[in-house]
């Protein structure tokens, strides 16, 4: 993981591990200013899209299907946003693109979680790549929940 990027705070990697699949690493991002908000990292470092094998796109498909639905029940997000920026590491003299997914659910309305409230303050527009942590324990949490949520009913496939 030799990456820059704005969204995934990169110096400390995607995050903390939810999930692990034959092709895929599955994240909590370090920064939850849009609640829910994971990485989904192809495990080889390839370089483009259009690098992945069919059986890397098809096991992606699941995993997009399970993320959605999980935060779905557990937070009612408004809509997700999926993007594959990797624009930060070209400002380098040496790039090294890294193909990841950035999962993004988005609210219109609040929700509360930890005590703490999240709105979502770009509701309708791109999300900003702006970091906002949350206190560790409810991170720790947060990780949990989700973690729960896929393990219960998609047990893990890891290698
Ligand atoms: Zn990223």
């Amino acid at each position: 993981m030799n990456v820059s990027c704005e969204y995934c705070q990169i110096e400390e990697g995607y995050g903390d591990l939810i999930w692990e699949t034959t092709y895929w690493l599955i994240f909590l991002a370090p920064s939850q200013r849009y609640l829910g908000t994971c990485v989904v990292a192809q495990k080889k470092g390839c370089k483009d899209l259009s690098g992945l094998k069919k059986e890397e796109w098809t096991e992606f498909g699941l995993i997009v299907k399970r993320l959605e639905k999980t935060l779905k029940t557990i937070f009612n997000p408004t809509l997700f946003n999926w993007s594959c920026f990797k624009n930060a590491t070209f400002r380098q003299k040496n790039p090294k693109p890294e193909v990841h997914w950035h999962f993004i659910p988005r609210y219109k309305e609040e929700v509360v979680f930890g005590g703490l409230k999240f709105k979502d303050p770009d509701f309708g527009y791109i999300p900003q790549p702006i970091t906002q942590r949350i206190p560790p324990q409810v991170q720790k949490n947060l990780k949990k929940k989700i973690e729960t949520h896929l393990m219960n009913k998609y047990p893990k496939t890891s290698k």
